[in-house]
């Protein structure tokens, strides 16, 4: 599967800005930092479509982007620094679950870890809350340059343990700088795309 037209559709913040196509989305979270921005410039072969940015919580809206002109990728507003998913009252909270629990052509949620650091209570907090909503989830192992091969399964193994994640939950190590796992990720996405 190969991304070959993407652009960027619009910040919103609630339903009234949503797309109204009816295409099949699939949306990222993570903790502000954990290379989002990065992954989706990755997969969409493009240098700055997903701004990078090193100031952690800038983004606090859902990101839509068009993909092949038959499906959105929609990036969330990433937690751990202002916000945490503890709540559902707070607007960040609201504007989640809002998405999460009755956008009806949601079809998964990637979730993406630091494959340096063990989980924190909000990725767990997160994850949790997707099982809740009855949401398809697969784990992103992001950054992966930042450690040699040979730590990886200890990594990988230490992340699914404290995501306290099932078995058949597939976890992917990614790095955008080196383009690992790009693959991967294409092939999940086609799949909750398109079947
Ligand atoms: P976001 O806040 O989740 O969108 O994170 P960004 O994509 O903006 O990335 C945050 C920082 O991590 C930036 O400085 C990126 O250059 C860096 N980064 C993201 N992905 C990778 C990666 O795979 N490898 C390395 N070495 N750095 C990365």
């Amino acid at each position: 599967y190969r991304i070959t037209e993407s652009h960027f559709v619009i910040s919103a913040v609630g339903p009234d800005q949503y797309p109204e196509e009816p295409w099949p989305e699939v949306a990222m979270v993570g903790r502000s930092n954990v290379g989002k921005s990065s992954l989706i410039n990755k997969i969409c072969n493009r240098k700055n479509m997903a701004r990078t940015s090193s100031k952690p919580g800038k983004t606090q809206t859902l990101n839509f982007y068009q993909i092949n002109k038959d499906a959105h990728l929609v990036d969330l507003p990433g937690y751990g620094y202002a916000n945490v998913p503890k709540s559902l009252k707070s607007t960040w909270g609201k504007m989640m679950e809002r998405y999460l629990r009755d956008r009806q052509q949601l079809r998964g949620v990637l979730q993406l870890i630091d494959i340096r650091h063990s989980p924190t209570k909000d990725d767990v907090a997160m994850n949790e809350w997707l099982a809740h909503f009855g949401i398809a989830t697969a784990v992103i192992i992001t950054k992966a340059d930042k450690i040699s091969k040979g730590r990886y399964p200890q990594h990988v193994k230490e992340i699914r343990k404290t995501l306290n994640i099932a078995p058949h939950i597939p976890t992917i190590i990614f790095s955008a700088e080196t383009g690992e796992g790009k693959e991967e990720v294409l092939e999940l996405l086609d799949y909750l795309w398109h079947f």
